[in-house]
Parts: C-alpha cells; sequence; structure tokens
C-alpha cells in the first residue's frame, strides 16, 4: 500500500506534536516527507530522526553544521523556501505556523492542489475573501483543523438543507470568572495557562482577551463563505461542543468530542478518525452539566471589535488581527499591560481608519503598505 506522504509546516509547536503523535502511532500508513520550524533546529532534527526526515526547513541563520550534521538533510534555510518542500509525491500538509509570518508561504500551499490541514487562523482572516478563490481555482482541498472550523466542516459534510447560522463555542479562556478590576492585574504567566487547551503562546493569550473567538468568528465567515450576521460565539465551558448548525426548519445539529487536537488532526488523514481509541470518547454520563452562556461583550470587547472590523470590511479584519499580533507581543515583552491588548486594538483602528481609507478588495501591496503605516505610527500611549 502506498503511505500517505505528508510535509508538517510548523512541526515543533503545539500543532505539530499533535499531527506527530498521531502519524508516530501510523508509521505503516503515513511518511513525513518534510518538516519546518522557526529556530528550534535541535528540536527539528530530533523529530527528523525520530520520523526518518529527509527535508527540514528552519529560519536560524547561525548554525554550527557540525553539531546538526546538517549533511545528512535536504536544507530549506528561509521560510521564503519552505514551499520547495512540496513534491509531486506530497499527498497531506499541515500548515501549523503561527500568526502572520507564513501568509506568503500559505498563499503558496493555497495553489498547490494538495490536501491541506490548516491550524492557523491569523493568514485565513488577512487573505480574507480571496481564500476561497484560490483554493478553488487550484483545486486544493482544505481541510480546517481549528476545533471549531473541523466541527462545521464535518457537520456540513451531512448536508441537511439550507441553515441560517452558525454558532461557534469558546470555553472563556482563563479569567471567565474575573471582573473587571481582577482583569487589569493579569499576569503573562495566568494568561497563557489556559483551563481546556494546551496550546502556543500567542493563541493562549488571545483565548484569555477572547480575541481568539473574535478571530475565529472572521476565520468561519471566509472559511465558508458566511454572511456577517450568519456566525456567532457562545462560552461553553466544558467543551464538548465545538460547533452547532443552525437550520432554518429550528433544528440545531452538533458532534461531541473532547477537546483534543488530535481528533481534527486525525480527520485529515483517516475516515472519520478511524485511527484513535476510545480513551477519546465522550462519556456524557460524566458530565453533569453542559452550560451555554452568552458572552459578556463588556468584559470581553475583542468579541465586540471583531463584529465591527468584520462588518466594515475591506482591510479592517487583517487589521484588527495585524495590531492584535504586535500588542500580544508587547505584552508579552511586558510593554502594555493585558487589558492594553485589546483597548489599544480599537484606539489604533480609529486612528489608522481617520488617516487611512479602507480599501475594500486588498491586493497584497495594500496590506504591505498598511503594516508598515501601523509599523510607524503604532500607538501605546505613553
Ligand atoms: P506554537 O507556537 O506552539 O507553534 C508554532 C510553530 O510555528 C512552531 O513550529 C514554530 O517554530 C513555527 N513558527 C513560528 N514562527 C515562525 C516563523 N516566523 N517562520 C517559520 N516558522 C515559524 O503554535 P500552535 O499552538 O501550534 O499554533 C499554530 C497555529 O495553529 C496558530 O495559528 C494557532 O492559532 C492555530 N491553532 C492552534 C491550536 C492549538 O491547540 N495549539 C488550536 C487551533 C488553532
Ligand atoms: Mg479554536
Amino acid at each position: 500500500m502506498k503511505k500517505i506522504n505528508t510535509i508538517i509546516y510548523g512541526a515543533t509547536g503545539s500543532i505539530g506534536s499533535s499531527t506527530l503523535s498521531i502519524i508516530s502511532k501510523n508509521l505503516k500508513k503515513i511518511k513525513v516527507e518534510g518538516i519546518t520550524c522557526d529556530r528550534n533546529v535541535s528540536k527539528l532534527i530530533k523529530i527528523a530522526n525520530t520520523f526518518k526526515v529527509k527535508k527540514i526547513g528552519f529560519n536560524e541563520k547561525s548554525l554550527n553544521n557540525n553539531k546538526h550534521n546538517l549533511k545528512k538533510y535536504n536544507t530549506f534555510n528561509d521560510i521564503s523556501l519552505f514551499h520547495n518542500i512540496i513534491s509531486s509525491k506530497t499527498d497531506i500538509i499541515i500548515f501549523a505556523i503561527s500568526g502572520l509570518a507564513g501568509i506568503d508561504l500559505l498563499s503558496k500551499v493555497l495553489m498547490s492542489g494538495k490536501k491541506v490541514g490548516i491550524a492557523n487562523k491569523e493568514c485565513i482572516i488577512t487573505i480574507g475573501n480571496k481564500f476561497h478563490y484560490i483554493s478553488k481555482k487550484y483545486n486544493t482541498k482544505i481541510i480546517p483543523l481549528d476545533s471549531e472550523h473541523n466541527a462545521i466542516y464535518y457537520l456540513l459534510k451531512h448536508n441537511l438543507g439550507k441553515y441560517n447560522s452558525i454558532t461557534i463555542t469558546a470555553t472563556g479562556g482563563p479569567f471567565i470568572h474575573y471582573n473587571s478590576k481582577q482583569l487589569k492585574n493579569v499576569t503573562l504567566k495566568q494568561a497563557i495557562k489556559h483551563p481546556v487547551w494546551k496550546m502556543g503562546k500567542k493563541i493562549s493569550i488571545d483565548s484569555a482577551t477572547m480575541m481568539n473567538k473574535a478571530l475565529e468568528i472572521i476565520e468561519a465567515k471566509y472559511l465558508f463563505n458566511l454572511k456577517n450576521d450568519q456566525i456567532d460565539a457562545i462560552i461553553h465551558p466544558q467543551a464538548i461542543i465545538h460547533a452547532l448548525i443552525n437550520y432554518e426548519n429550528g433544528v440545531s445539529t452538533a458532534i461531541l468530542n473532547k477537546p483534543d487536537m488530535r481528533i481534527p488532526i486525525s480527520s485529515i488523514y483517516f475516515d472519520f478518525n478511524k485511527s484513535l481509541n476510545s480513551e477519546i470518547a465522550v462519556n456524557l454520563s460524566k458530565y453533569n452539566n453542559l452550560e451555554f452562556i452568552p458572552i459578556d461583550t463588556k468584559k470581553f470587547p475583542a468579541i465586540r471589535l471583531g463584529y465591527e472590523v468584520m462588518k466594515m470590511g475591506g482591510l479592517a479584519p487583517h487589521v484588527f488581527n495585524y495590531l492584535n499580533e504586535l500588542l500580544v507581543d508587547l505584552f508579552i515583552k511586558k510593554r502594555i499591560k493585558f487589558i492594553d491588548i485589546v483597548r489599544l486594538n480599537e484606539v489604533n483602528l480609529d486612528i489608522i481608519f481617520s488617516k487611512n481609507p479602507n480599501i475594500k478588495n486588498p491586493k497584497k501591496i495594500d496590506i504591505k503598505n498598511i503594516n508598515n503605516w501601523i509599523d510607524n505610527n503604532l500607538y501605546i500611549g505613553n
């Protein structure tokens, strides 16, 4: 039997590790063709040795060749070269690079005509309306890996007719029970400790501000071609329902599964999660209570702001996304407070669109120009 050839962009991260844990149990079926990371080359080489991977990509420029014995590998030393890892043999690409750094790479991956599992929401938002168009044009099969969007994808496979709207769920993050006063003094350590999911730093902070959910609402719009009023979110702390499809006849459908990223990821390699064993099964008798709570947008203004930029359209969702990336980084560097991440996003959005037009169908150059403008004019107060 021919093995499935797979590439993992972002192999050293949280999604990358979950993907590799699935592959490690299915080595007869799946061969890892290529892996990449940003700078943690030691970890990348460890993975390459364990999974007998020949093609490795990384950004680190100052490497000790002898220490890493790179001659054994076909190396791609810069993200601008990572697309060359894709070959005629590639079957499945996992795109799990965090943030916007992978935007040009993703644009090329979308033109590959391969099956692509995409975890990265930031790039989907910035590519925006064109995401659907490009992947269709090049016959690239997209399977969303973000748990909510993966649930939507499988729910919509069972076509039950026309639906009114889609609801995604949120755990509410680590600060769901904090009041506004407590939120003012949140530390980085508290913000990256998610109650349910174990994830990379940026997405953990995004979950704490609920920016993650705001981004996911916009992600859903672009992935599933939704109108702005067709998508909403609700808090569901148990995290076993990830999305609901709300049909015209009043019926809603949902899939129930534990919050474990191996479930969406394995759905790309196997027929409906065939490979996973019962350790992962949902035992409803263990849940006393399934709660659904409206999101308090006063406490978590990211959601309100997300809707506003989605309605503005054009460059606005990208600007919101880009500002968030810059502001999260400033929070990590302790230059701004936790609550400033969303507050300064709103302040900067106002400044940016009072001085720059919102371009309806932005091109790559428009994104580049607005990023430059923001880099030079970002307001973070005194
Ligand atoms: P992470 O920080 O754990 O891993 C990020 C990976 O991307 C690493 O391999 C890192 O080396 C690589 N990377 C980072 N910057 C890079 C650069 N400039 N060039 C090349 N490679 C770079 O992040 P994660 O939690 O695995 O999340 C990855 C993506 O998946 C994010 O966009 C996130 O929003 C999304 N996502 C993650 C989860 C989760 O459970 N972790 C769930 C849903 C969606
Ligand atoms: Mg998610």
